[in-house]
């Protein structure tokens, strides 16, 4: 089955983030090998006092980064190339945020809790597994400080929104009503959740957010966008038509395309045999 014009990785990792591999080229090769009419860069932010700097570009690679990527739009006219970038949101970040993604024509900023201010081992998101408390109070936390970045108004789209679930303890069962404040805080926000299909390569086995909490988002009228979260080349659109068929059952499926940090256009689901 194929989607038609649907194919937009809004999720990729390179290189420069340090802990992904391959060259922009590579991935824009890969991803018009697998059919992508649009892709959009998200290497990491860069955080002050060297913050997490293995896992994230330098403050000095933005420059290269935004400029290479310029000179590879011109090189690859087949294929629409959008830059953007994976900010963390981390309490007390914001002012930095807020300067930084000002300073570069960006055309998507993507939000993702990785670290959470105050919790143990560097603040790291799975540093639950170290601590006594219990999943529930842990997912809570998580959601907490998501809603806190969602309200900065300082991101277009929502990462990996259930990254803390665990396997067997869906986030659903013990903590929908943070997914209902999650969800209502994202469309007033008028902003976008990502359906990120890396979960599909881990033990977790589901896309990030889970394919319930898709459900509800689109039954809000929320837009979504599709990332394949890929830190080697092959993996630009992976699993994309599995989860278009699953997702595109749900009626009203709408996909938000981008460009210069607004909807530029909505989509939905256009199957052909
Ligand atoms: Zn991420
Ligand atoms: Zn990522």
């Amino acid at each position: 089955m194929v989607f038609f014009n649907l194919m937009r990785d809004y999720h990729l990792h390179t290189s420069y983030c340090r802990h992904a591999y391959g060259e922009m080229s590579d991935f824009i090769e890969s991803a018009i090998e697998n059919g992508m009419v649009e892709i959009c860069f998200t290497d990491h932010i860069p955080l002050p006092d060297g913050f997490d700097s293995s896992h994230r570009m330098a403050m000095e690679d933005m420059e290269k980064y935004v400029g290479q990527l310029r000179k590879l739009r011109q090189m690859y006219p087949e294929i629409s190339i959008l830059i953007g970038i994976e900010a963390d949101y981390i309490e007390g970040y914001e002012k930095f945020i807020e300067e930084f993604t000002s300073l570069y024509s960006l055309d998507l900023v993507i939000m993702s809790v990785h670290f959470i201010k105050d919790w143990p081992n560097n603040q790291w998101v799975f540093s639950f597994s170290y601590t006594e408390e219990t999943l529930p109070k842990i997912y809570h936390e998580y959601f907490t400080a998501m809603y806190r970045g969602i309200k900065t108004g300082l991101f277009d789209v929502v990462g990996h929104m259930d990254l803390i679930k665990r396997p067997n303890h869906p986030v659903l069962e013990t903590n929908r009503e943070d997914i209902e404040m999650i969800l209502d805080a994202v469309h007033r926000q008028k902003m976008s959740i990502e359906i990120n299909t890396s979960g599909l390569r881990k033990t977790i086995a589901e896309t990030f957010p889970a394919p319930g909490i898709v459900e509800m988002a689109v039954k809000r009228g929320i837009t979504m966008t599709l990332g394949s979260d890929s830190h080697i080349p092959p993996q630009v659109g992976f699993q994309f038509e599995d989860v278009l068929r699953e997702t595109g059952k749900f009626p009203g499926l709408k996909l938000a395309r981008y460009q210069k940090r607004k909807v530029a256009g909505v989509e939905m689901p256009v199957f052909m045999g």
